[in-house]
């Protein structure tokens, strides 16, 4: 098969029908300079928009083509085409090669080792079981939150107005934070377990189209059966699940792992098991787990986050700013944007010393036509955060409005002093509308124009806020950090100049989102194993032993993820290792 990149093609080549298979082909036949009938067969494998001229919208494509008359013509194909002026690229196709696991139950019962545990079913988890399971290791995953259905069941009741259950919300519960979003598996990352987290999803019921898409988005609506089929996945090549089961200690002994404490979080019923390998896929949320990390002594580091808050605009505005006249093109879907500025530096009196070399500010997790999320997993916090469904046919765009952040804007030295801040900003916004007369877990609210008129109160003209338990429009500055909504005041014009109504004086800024990614890392080697602070080798040493612990921190709540897919390739990727040490005990990383 031929691979032809770059290939632009016209809106009406993205619908359905034969007169855009017959746009295809022709783009295709003119590419190889051959007439469409010697096309046998052609294949979408990559496509974006391309919308940087609003005159002249349309897609890039990379397409599979076979040539009717078979290798031969194809090898032509590539030759004719190299050097030919305006040609597009044409190489030969080199179709997927499947992932393959390695068997390892023969090594891990030679050495009498107890089942690995995996702790937590977010992306990291889940990938990192399911590839542990199909290597024959049978791991114990356990996940604090509710399987799938009844947690649909717990958000739904806590956004009609219920009571928060601190296990199973929209951050804890099967499928990790992940199932309650957008589902973006879009990265910057470049993994090369990136192709097979996409078909493994693809083989877990999600659409194909995520394999070719530049974007690729799954929806919570279709996610949700995707996160059940995995577990099944799982629990058939012989791994166990146990919801509503937390990680509660852990115990060290010589400095390897010795021993998991369990907790039934429905009973309290607290069990010990013994546990030579565990895999710490917890997600950013897991302030309890942290702490139980550090005060086992584990290694563990403050990191740079960010905060700010969600932004709401009419999803017809994001359009028409995205694509212009061609905003309404049925193949066309709800438009996206990521937009970024960086601050000037401010004066060296400026009391945040981030401030003197200027903030970054920019948008983040962009929902198009979804919703605003109540995302709290603390009783007594508000946290903000932004979710769709597969089709994106929601009224409003949303996205994190966020702020650089780092330990120099910290309190204090302890590894958990970010999670103080997230914490501080979530308990403020709570007690910001319920002074502004708002029900419990309503979340404070302001339009852009009088967050920068200092004005507190309207209601918005023309967006009706989607936050489910909804609102109090009050000023939401009384919710974050000074440094943070002076920096985002100065940022919304400039990133006006960037995509125009982003600050319109009528979208709606909801507060607060603080979990954007992790505020610690858990420092682990090069054997992707965490290190015990008092024996973590000695920096000066070159090619010092790394201490087998047998703790794997991993995915987002590590400091080694920032997304789905970034979370899911860190799963497989700590799951090899695993897996390899299992096989080759001793052999260096
Ligand atoms: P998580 O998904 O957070 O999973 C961790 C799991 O561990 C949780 O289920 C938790 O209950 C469990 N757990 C924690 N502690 C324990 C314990 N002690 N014992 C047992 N279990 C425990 N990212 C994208 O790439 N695209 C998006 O569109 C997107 N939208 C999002 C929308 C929302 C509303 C949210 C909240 C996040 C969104 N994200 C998105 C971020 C993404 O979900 C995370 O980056 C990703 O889920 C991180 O994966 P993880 O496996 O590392 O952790």
């Amino acid at each position: 098969m031929l691979e032809i990149s770059n290939l632009a093609l016209p809106l009406d080549a993205g619908l359905e029908g034969s007169q855009a298979d017959k746009l295809v082909r022709r783009a295709a036949a003119r590419a190889l300079n051959v007439p469409p009938r010697d096309i046998a067969e052609i294949r979408l494998l990559k496509r974006s928009v391309d919308a940087r001229k609003k005159h002249d919208v349309h897609f890039v494509a990379t397409l599979g083509v076979t040539l009717a008359a078979g290798a031969q013509a194809e090898a032509a194909a590539i030759e004719a085409a190299v050097g030919r002026k305006g040609a597009p690229n044409v190489k030969a196709h080199q179709p997927y090669d499947p992932l393959q696991v390695p068997q390892a139950a023969t090594a891990s019962r030679a050495a009498a080792e107890p089942r690995p545990i995996v702790v937590g079913t977010g992306p990291a988890g889940l990938f990192c079981a399911l590839y542990l399971a199909r290597a024959g290791l049978r791991p114990l995953v356990v996940e604090r939150g509710a399987a799938v259905d009844d947690r649909l069941a717990a958000v739904d009741a806590f956004n009609a107005g219920g009571e928060l259950n601190p296990h199973t919300n929209i951050q804890f519960g099967e499928g990790g934070a992940g199932t309650f979003s957008d589902g973006k598996l879009t990265t910057n990352i470049k993994s090369p377990w990136s192709r097979h987290v996409l078909h493994l999803f693809v083989e877990a019921g999600a659409p194909e189209e995520i394999l070719w898409q530049a974007k690729p988005h799954i929806g919570t609506d279709l996610l949700v059966n995707v996160v059940r089929t995995m577990r099944k996945q799982i629990v058939a090549a012989g791994g166990q699940v146990r919801f509503e089961t937390q990680l509660t200690g852990l115990q060290f002994e010589n400095g390897e792992l010795a021993a998991a404490e369990l907790t039934d979080v429905a009973t309290g019923a607290v069990e010990r098991i013994p546990a030579r390998r565990i895999v710490l896929a917890c997600g950013h949320s897991a302030r309890d787990t942290f702490e139980l990390i550090r005060d086992a002594g584990v290694h563990m580091e403050q990191k740079p986050f960010s905060v700010g808050v969600r932004i709401e605009h009419p999803q017809q505005l994001i359009n028409r700013a995205q694509y212009g006249k061609a905003a309404d093109h049925p193949a066309l879907g709800a438009a996206d944007y990521k937009l970024s500025v960086h601050l000037r530096p401010k004066a060296k009196k400026a009391q945040q010393a981030a401030d003197q070399q200027g903030r970054g500010v920019y948008t983040f997790c962009m929902c198009p036509g979804g919703e605003v999320v109540c995302a709290a997993s603390e009783p007594g916090g508000v946290v903000v955060n932004g979710m769709s469904r597969f089709a994106r046919d929601g009224r409003n765009a949303n996205s994190a409005l966020l702020v650089g952040i780092g330990p120099e804007d910290f309190e204090s030295a302890d590894p958990l002093a970010g999670v103080q801040l997230q914490r501080n900003m979530e308990r403020a916004a709570y007690e910001a509308s319920i002074a502004a007369g708002g029900k419990p877990y309503q979340a404070p609210a302001q339009t852009v124009g009088d967050f920068l008129a200092h004005t507190a109160g309207n209601t918005s003209k023309n967006v009706r806020p989607t936050y489910a338990r909804g609102v109090a429009w009050c000023d939401l500055r009384s919710a974050l950090p000074p440094f943070v909504a002076d920096a985002m005041a100065e940022a919304l014009p400039l990133l006006d100049r960037r995509l125009h109504g982003f600050a319109d004086p009528q979208a709606v800024m909801t507060g607060v989102e603080t979990r954007s990614s992790s505020p610690v890392r858990i420092v682990r080697g090069k054997n992707l194993q965490a290190q015990l602070a008092a024996e973590a080798p000695d920096p000066d040493v070159q090619n010092a032993p790394e201490p087998e612990t047998g703790l794997y921190p991993c995915g987002e709540g590590a400091g080694y993820a920032g997304g789905i897919m970034s979370a899911a390739c860190d799963g497989l990727r700590v799951a090899a290792a695993l897996v390899d040490q299992v096989m080759q005990p001793g052999q260096k990383p």
